[in-house]
């Protein structure tokens, strides 16, 4: 096991232990697990062989902690958005949309170092359950997460749950003692400080699109964070080279064949349409529309946050009928009300019922609340909606789009994966991209690879892009 060098490192990683007790450690496990269970459930795990190179990674970094406190474990949560957590108790996390900006190893050791120290010195997850649909959160009793967790779900924003909201001191000292650690394990400790200038970089070109909450809003660069950075990877003492990919040619070949964007399993957004391959089902939101997908719902509100649609596959499996009579019993039983109004459905030849659940009347806007279940190729759906009154009408029409998919339309979904590319001597970026159909756009392409757009490209150093790739239902 290596030894941190005497500087900063050492003596601020023995604090923590001194003070630990038994029970801690157990907590952070415990709240861990919740949270580890939770993410695999809203955002799935990656399990390619991408992973296992990720594990590996992991592995040697934890390695070298003086004293490791916890089993650290490290997964790939299957999403799009660039992002990396830690929960309490060790569990680490990079996504699936952190990778794809990732060029060398030590770019990925300096981002997971950064994450092993959050959970090492228990830089406790405050959540911020920071709401999106304000006026219709003010609905009592909670109404909306009881008759439909999905929808509360959603509702306080998934993506938020695991989000810490660290202060300035933790970001801090979880930049030096990473750039520590990974240095310890042998990585070159400067290496955080492109990867957050690539991620800087995406956030900007990506500006105009929808506003994401991404790596960079929980952990804002400031040339002021790469400045430290470089002044403690100065000083950082490197331990022995373990390095899993012995070039950066190997290290980008890890990420071939992994997705980019959504994973076609859990569905997929064909501009605001949504086609899940596996469910044979279709769903149109308005254009104008934030989506969130997850493997546990697909949902939707509109751009005033007034409207609110959430679409899933309840735990158990009932009958439209059955799961109706279940929830107007809940709403007499447990709220002393009555549905406004509870109705046979038959949507696209499928059928169902639908309960109006709730209604209230306020000041100035009334609220409604509105369940919908349809049975599709032997499941129920659920079709959850909440909306002020003059939204009514669009949650809707949403629901009225929903539609079994036939083969063919099944057979075209497509998916994008990350494909890694020699590039031809002196072969000019623009060239690169039209020969191999790469669905980056030119500049993308260029952040993506931490190139210029006009530089010649060498064939030794290997390139990624984006493809386009059918998704096959046997893939799954
Ligand atoms: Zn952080």
């Amino acid at each position: 096991m290596m030894h941190l060098s005497k500087t900063i490192l050492c003596t601020v990683l023995w604090i923590p232990l001194a003070f630990l007790h038994a029970q801690d450690i157990e907590y952070d496990k415990q709240l861990g697990a919740e949270g580890a269970r939770t993410v695999l459930t809203q955002y799935g795990i990656d399990d390619s062989k991408t992973s296992e190179y990720v594990k590996k990674v992991g592995d040697n970094l934890a390695g070298s902690l003086t004293e490791p406190i916890f089993e650290y474990q490290f997964n790939i949560a299957d999403t799009p958005e660039p992002n990396a957590f830690a929960l309490p108790g060790g569990y680490v996390y990079v996504t699936r949309g952190l990778l794809a900006m990732v060029n060398t190893e030590d770019e990925l050791a300096g981002v997971m170092g950064h994450e092993i120290i959050h959970a090492y010195r228990r830089h406790s997850i405050k959540q911020m359950k920071k709401s999106i649909l304000p006026s219709i959160l003010k609905i009592p009793g909670n109404i909306i997460g009881a008759f439909s967790p999905n929808l509360g779900s959603i509702i306080n924003a998934p993506s938020n749950l695991f989000i810490a909201n660290y202060s300035r001191k933790h970001e801090k000292e979880s930049d030096e003692l990473g750039v520590g650690l990974s240095a310890a394990a042998g990585y070159d400790p400067y290496a955080l400080a492109p990867i957050l200038e690539r991620l800087s970089a995406e956030v900007e070109l990506l500006t105009g699109q929808e506003e994401k909450k991404g790596y960079f809003s929980d952990h804002p660069y400031t040339p002021d964070r790469v400045d430290n950075i470089n002044q403690i990877a100065g000083s950082a003492r490197k331990g022995t080279d373990n390095r899993i990919a012995q070039s950066d040619n190997e290290f980008l070949q890890q990420l071939d064949g992994m997705w980019f964007g959504d994973n076609p399993a859990y569905g997929t957004f064909n501009k605001s349409r949504f086609l899940h391959p596996t469910l044979k089902i279709g769903l149109q939101f308005p254009e104008n529309w934030k989506t969130i997908n997850s493997a546990q719902a697909v949902g939707g509100f509109s751009k005033d946050n007034k409207a609110v649609f959430v679409l899933s596959i309840p735990q158990q499996q009932m009958s439209p009928e059955a799961y109706s009579k279940l929830v107007i019993e809940k709403l007499q039983k447990e709220y002393k009300l009555e549905p406004v109004k509870a109705e046979p459905i038959t949507i696209n030849g499928l059928n169902g019922y639908t309960v109006h659940l709730y209604k209230e009347q306020k000041k100035q806007e009334s609220i409604g609340i509105n369940l919908t279940w349809l049975a599709s190729d032997g499941n129920t759906f659920q079709l959850a909606s909440a909306y002020t009154d003059d939204n009514q009408e669009v949650t809707k029409k949403i629901e009225n789009s929903f539609s079994a998919l036939s083969n063919k339309e099944v057979a075209n979904i497509i998916g994008h994966q990350i494909k890694i590319i020699a590039p031809k001597e002196g072969e000019s970026l623009e060239a690169l991209c039209k020969r191999t159909q790469n669905t980056w756009d030119v500049p993308f392409t260029a952040m993506a690879n931490g190139l210029s757009t006009s530089q010649p490209l060498s064939s030794k150093r290997k390139i990624k892009i984006s493809v386009e790739k059918k998704f096959m239902v046997e893939d799954k």
